[in-house]
């Protein structure tokens, strides 16, 4: 593989900081956690969208689009990186909400990512109910513009196709750079895996390099098996991309759906322990969504004994602190 053969805009700050979390890792007695700073990716607060969006912007570049168009949660990181990287190339941004949480009211609905995503020129042109088919509803608002003399690039929820997880196979490059820097033995990545782009890309790029370090996504949504699946459909698309022969061994993509509770974006106790962890002992801010989610369940691992004691985990922190102004309701109690 090479991936300068993409084209590729350049968005944010990389490489970013592999650092250890020394108080944590005391703290919880196990293994050496290492954290991986993706959460300072430097895109108007930064996240995990901003690697992928490095390439689905440079391909809605190339292919000379008028409007970018995607969707995501109300409180979608994804959302909020592509208006602001869209911006940066001078192209408006149409996005398209799912009310996909309600409990928790107008801080939710209003502030955090939102609030952003005004701030940042987005156009939030429809807030559409939990349950929507959010891709056949960009379809029809992208045919609209199409009617009306608009070249519109529609990208995925949390830009997650082939195209965007060549960001995470970079991150895959990148890691293993750092880890021979820094003489680094990473004997696993952990993260908190969604629309599976984070994951796949990793995958693709651990194969790909022969490197076959394990990685681990923390499902913040579906069920065990169907993200499994889900993620190695797209890490097997996204190898074949960059030209990876051969098919991708199943063992290759773990997920662990136990952290999920009672839903998408419905932070668990374990969810609100992470995040005051690494706030009072690291000095860094989890999502109550995803990586609030991830770490959670990679605490509650190790608590279990799931790692050996000399092993060195690497977690993959994958943004999204600006969620949690639209959490207050809960981390305020
Ligand atoms: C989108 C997102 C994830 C999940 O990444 P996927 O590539 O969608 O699986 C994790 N953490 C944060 C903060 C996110 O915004």
């Amino acid at each position: 593989m090479h991936l300068a053969r993409f084209p590729r805009l350049v968005l944010g700050h990389f490489p970013t900081p592999l650092e250890p979390l020394k108080n944590i890792s005391a703290l919880l007695g196990g293994p050496k956690i290492w954290i991986k700073r993706d959460d300072a990716t430097g895109l108007a607060s930064g996240g995990n969208k901003t690697r992928k969006l490095e390439f689905l912007l440079a391909d809605a570049v190339e292919k000379k689009a008028d409007i970018i168009i995607t969707q995501g949660a109300t409180q979608s990181n994804h959302v909020r990186q592509t208006i602001a990287g869209a911006a940066k190339i001078g192209l408006p941004t149409h996005a398209l909400l799912e009310k996909r949480v309600s409990e928790f009211g107008d801080d939710y609905q209003h502030n955090g990512n939102v609030l952003l995503d005004h701030l940042l020129g987005g156009e939030i042109v429809a807030h559409l109910p939990n349950g929507t088919d959010m891709q056949l509803a960009m379809e029809a608002h992208a045919n609209q513009l199409r009617e009306k003399g608009h070249n519109p690039y529609v990208i995925p929820g949390g830009g997650s196709n082939a195209i965007g997880a060549l960001g995470y196979v970079a991150c895959a490059e990148e890691l293993l750079y750092q880890s021979s820097q820094q003489r680094l033995r990473i004997d696993i990545v952990v993260h908190a895996t969604g629309s599976t782009g984070t994951q796949a890309g990793l995958v693709a790029g651990f194969s790909a390099t022969n490197s076959h370090i394990p990685v681990l996504g923390i499902s913040v949504r579906a069920p065990k098996q169907k993200q499994e699946e889900n993620v190695w459909n797209l890490a097997s698309r996204t190898r074949e991309l960059i030209g990876v022969p051969g098919e991708l061994s199943r063992h290759a993509v773990v997920a662990n759906s136990d952290y999920v509770g009672e839903g998408y974006g419905l932070p668990t106790e374990g969810t609100l322990e992470a995040i005051r962890l690494l706030a009072r002992h690291e000095g860094i801010l989890l999502d109550p969504v995803y990586s609030g989610k991830g770490f959670a369940g990679l605490i509650d691992l190790i608590r279990r004994g799931h790692f050996r004691q000399d092993e060195n985990i690497v977690f993959v922190h994958t943004g999204g602190s600006v969620g949690l102004f639209g959490y207050r309701q809960v981390l305020a109690s």
